[in-house]
């Protein structure tokens, strides 16, 4: 039975962590690098309910996509916020976690190499090559664009709809539903810092999370791609089977918890599904 630090140096080989980006907090979080690690729950977000999962399940480690602790805290008193209640649960039930975040972004395979696989692209390269002599050629960077057989952006948005792994949110699209998409671009959680590449690279469309008003609207009066706005959890949720099969070697008992972390959970419109131009 491997020790968490024998499992953590794992990830860090397979995900460095100085691949993320300067504001983001990524690795170990809690637990003592000594204690054996018989299971492992593989975690888009670390909230109330996966922790339980992990502790229902016997975990002693979370590996978790986003951090627990972005930002400075002064304080994990747990009677203040949720984060140090949960804090304090780990450590009390010796379980411990890990974080993989725009440095599994940016890996190959990573979270939008997991995404372009659930939607079919074919030939992917990453939409925004990292640079520097470390990764030239390496196929590493943000998001992925690839092809898929010809077809109208309804019906692409129909297919992601299916292809994505299930949340109230489903997924909303932006463009005339007719057009035709071969070239798709993709980006794991929120993307649309990247909606200027999707368009250099001569993507039809490009399918992420959080997509706002004023930058879709904008973009798509300049002519760009079509856009697909996912649920953030479904856009990254393909990655932990990612993870969970690189770990699998290394523990006795990887899970990937299924857990729909998205706070969206009701998805109601007036019966308008499409609105032809
Ligand atoms: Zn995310």
């Amino acid at each position: 039975m491997p020790t968490l630090s024998e499992v953590t140096a794992a990830l860090d080989r397979i995900y460095p962590r100085h691949w993320a980006q300067d504001w983001d907090r990524v690795g170990v979080v809690c637990g003592r690098g000594d204690i054996a690690v018989r299971r492992v729950l593989c975690t888009v977000d670390v909230v109330p309910e996966t922790v339980i999962e992990a502790i229902e399940r016997g975990c002693d480690l979370i590996v978790a996509h986003h951090p627990l602790l972005l930002r400075g805290v002064s304080s994990l008193d747990p009677a203040e916020d949720y984060k140090g209640d949960l804090v304090h649960t780990l450590i009390e039930r010796s379980v411990g976690l890990y974080v993989a975040h725009t440095n599994a972004d940016v890996a190959d395979p990573g979270v939008s190499d997991a995404l372009a696989d659930r939607l079919g692209l074919r030939d992917t390269r990453p939409l925004r090559p990292l640079e520097g002599p470390e990764h030239e050629g390496t196929g590493r960077g943000i998001g992925r664009i690839g092809t898929i057989p010809a077809t109208t952006f309804a019906a692409f948005a129909e297919h992601a709809a299916k292809a994505l792994p299930p949340t109230a949110w489903g997924v909303r699209g932006a463009g005339e539903p007719g057009r035709t998409v071969r070239s798709v671009a993709v980006c794991g959680g929120a993307g649309d810092a990247y909606l200027a590449d999707a368009v250099a690279a001569g993507a039809d469309v490009f399918l992420t999370a959080d997509l706002r008003h004023h930058p879709a609207s904008e973009h798509l009066a300049r002519g760009g791609p079509a856009l697909v706005d996912a649920a953030h959890w479904a856009t990254e949720r393909p990655w932990l089977d990612t993870v969970a099969g690189q770990l699998s070697d290394l523990a006795d008992d990887v899970t990937v918890s299924d857990i729909d972390t998205d706070p969206w959970t009701i998805h109601q419109n007036s019966g308008v599904n499409r609105v032809e131009s």
